[in-house]
């Protein structure tokens, strides 16, 4: 009870951190769609540092913000009745869904506390046909077992379902080995320590190996520059931004 009520106080001296700094750094040159602040300059982050990447208020990466106007604008989530799974929730996404009323909104991670159930991918405990949507981004690099893990996600949708997922992607072939277990090698064939893969675009293929209908969305191309740079939002050429919607049929 005590680790609790120090991680609360914790979250909320946090919060109230961010906000503040989200008030000091206010100004109209940039614009975050997932905490609606408007700030005079965005924070830089990553390894390399990227400048501008991250969001004062929410934390929102690139990829977050683009990903929630697509949630928002191309799948009018918080306008009907929907039941979603959130894996390793991001943050500025997860306070974005949770404010939408008519979302039925779990969030799960591996890592107990970070998540309203904690699971391991590859061995979920929800009863199939559960959700009618899963939201899985930048998780499944880490997944040893991502052939089980994507037939859990499979498992879980609804008839008719839809699953959202984004991941690190580089060429045409995904490379995996599962030998390497070095994480100095690990970083530098898989960009991170604790990536067990470097996807390709033939990601699409394991999906479908799942059962999956797969859709490829390269959302950036369909926003205007003007919005792209005023949001600090993911355009990449190279595939970094695609947007993968794996439909479950209807039985
Ligand atoms: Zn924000």
């Amino acid at each position: 009870m005590k680790i609790l009520r120090s991680l609360k106080w914790k979250a909320l001296a946090r919060s109230v951190y961010y906000r503040v700094r989200g008030l000091l750094m206010a100004g109209k040159k940039r614009h975050c769609p997932l905490c609606g602040g408007s700030f005079h300059r965005f924070l830089s982050k990553g390894d390399p540092v990227r400048a501008e990447a991250m969001c004062p208020r929410c934390l929102s990466l690139e990829r977050h913000r683009l990903l929630g106007l697509f949630l928002r604008r191309e799948l009018s989530l918080g306008k009907n009745p929907v039941s979603l799974v959130h894996f390793a929730p991001e943050p500025g996404i997860r306070e974005h869904l949770k404010a939408l009323p008519t979302l039925h909104y779990v969030t799960c991670d591996l890592v107990p506390g970070r998540g309203d159930v904690a699971a391991d991918l590859a061995r979920l405990g929800f009863r199939s046909e559960t959700f009618d949507m899963v939201l899985c981004c930048h998780v499944l690099e880490h997944v040893q077992d991502d052939n089980t893990a994507l037939h859990e996600l499979w498992r879980i949708l609804k008839p008719g379902g839809l699953a959202i997922l984004q991941v690190p992607l580089s060429g045409d072939i995904t490379d995996e080995d599962s030998s390497i277990t070095d994480l100095e090698e690990r970083r530098r064939r898989f960009g991170q320590e604790d990536h067990v893969r470097l996807y390709g675009k033939d990601f699409k293929n394991r999906l479908q190996n799942a059962g999956f209908q797969v859709e490829v969305v390269e959302y950036s191309k369909q926003l205007d520059v003007v919005e792209i740079e005023r949001s600090r939002l993911m355009a990449n050429d190279d595939a970094e931004d695609w947007i993968f919607l794996a439909h479950k049929e209807n039985s």
